[in-house]
């Protein structure tokens, strides 16, 4: 966790602002740039594995394997979940890289 030049308290990581003392922070743009990648690709990854997990189960639902095909639509929803995770985090990154211009 950073730590805030003036006052030393711990502050969020990627925090604008000290939440105690009000100082203005320096954001690392390349370290933030690189996170920002970073969860892109996990985001990319998260919905390839959602995909796959849906064209898997196609076949089991026409092969009437219901129960199969419930199990890899649940694990399918779960990677789309995740992707979505790291979407909301990647949009919150990306305000505070366009602010920090
Ligand atoms: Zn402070």
């Amino acid at each position: 966790m950073p730590v805030c030049p003036n006052c030393g308290k711990k502050v969020e990581e990627w925090a604008t602002f000290c939440p105690y003392c009000g100082s203005k922070l320096l954001v690392d743009k390349d370290k933030l740039k690189s996170e920002i990648d970073r969860l892109k690709s996990k985001e990319k990854l998260g919905i390839t594995l959602m995909i796959l997990c849906d064209l898997t189960a196609l076949p089991f639902i026409i092969m009437g394997q219901d129960y199969i095909f419930f199990v890899t639509i649940m694990i399918a929803t779960g990677f789309s979940a995740i992707s979505l995770h790291y979407n909301r985090m990647r949009a919150k990154l990306e305000e505070i890289y366009k602010k920090s211009k």
